[in-house]
């Protein structure tokens, strides 16, 4: 079960949105024209083509006090025991599996699925992550860039990372690397945490509600995904 497992600190992350852009060039996914939707954060959700995006949160201004911001570079978990793959596994065979050296989730975006198929897969999530590629009548997400860790690399969000936010490599050691700087980070915010780190390949450190950072940041109920979003 050991496999390979992501740490993103938030504590550390600017923004730059480095990881996004990385993602999307070495995925050679389109870009989509966009608009201003309030915020930094651009495009507003995941998609088809987007499978790492950056999430801006504001909070303070309604209370009158300063705004914090709050970074949330968003991805598929690649969950320990995934429901995705579970509910895919009844509804069209090997639309996911887990890769034998990494255990990565990985989707088969050539494997076509019924809107409603799709749609029970997604709800199945609880950090909302599945996409309808509709070019293709699959499904899409993070592919943990198995393409790149094949030639010994690291994955591309990881590489591009200026700030040591995103880090990558055996489960054990980044377990241990999460944990060390969670006890550095309570010095300061004793409310720190790592979001489901028993659960999850894709772990986060936050400092606050994880709700504040993002509505499915610790997972959660689905009940509003519409196919193609
Ligand atoms: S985060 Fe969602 S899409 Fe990713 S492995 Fe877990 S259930 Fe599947
Ligand atoms: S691991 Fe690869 S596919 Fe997943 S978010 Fe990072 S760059 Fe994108």
């Amino acid at each position: 079960m050991a496999g390979k497992t992501f740490f993103i600190d938030t504590t550390v992350c600017t923004a730059c949105r480095g990881c996004q852009s990385a993602c999307k060039q070495w995925n050679q996914n389109p870009v989509a024209p966009t608009r201003q939707q309030g915020t930094y954060q651009n495009p507003p959700d995941l998609a088809a083509g987007t499978f790492k995006l950056v999430r801006f949160s504001e909070a303070g201004m309604a209370a009158g006090g300063p705004p914090r911001w709050y970074f949330f570079p968003d991805q598929c978990r690649h969950c320990l025991y995934p429901p995705c793959k579970m509910t895919a596994d009844k509804k069209a065979k090997g639309a996911a599996r887990i890769d034998s050296r990494t255990r990565a989730i990985v989707f088969d975006p050539t494997v076509k699925l019924t809107p409603t198929d799709f749609e029970a897969i997604r709800q199945s999530c609880p950090y909302d992550i599945p996409r309808y590629d509709t070019r293709s009548g699959g499904m899409t997400k993070c592919t943990m860039c198995i393409d790149r860790l094949g030639e010994g690399l690291q994955p591309a969000c990881v590489k591009t990372c200026p700030t040591g936010a995103m880090n990558f490599g055996e489960r054990d050691e980044l377990l241990k690397l999460a944990e060390t700087r969670l006890q550095a980070v309570k010095i300061n915010h004793p409310g720190a945490a790592l979001i489901n780190a028993d659960e999850v390949r894709v772990i986060f450190l936050v400092t606050d509600d994880p709700a504040k950072y993002h509505r499915f940041a610790a997972g959660g109920n689905n009940p509003k995904s519409a196919v193609g979003r």
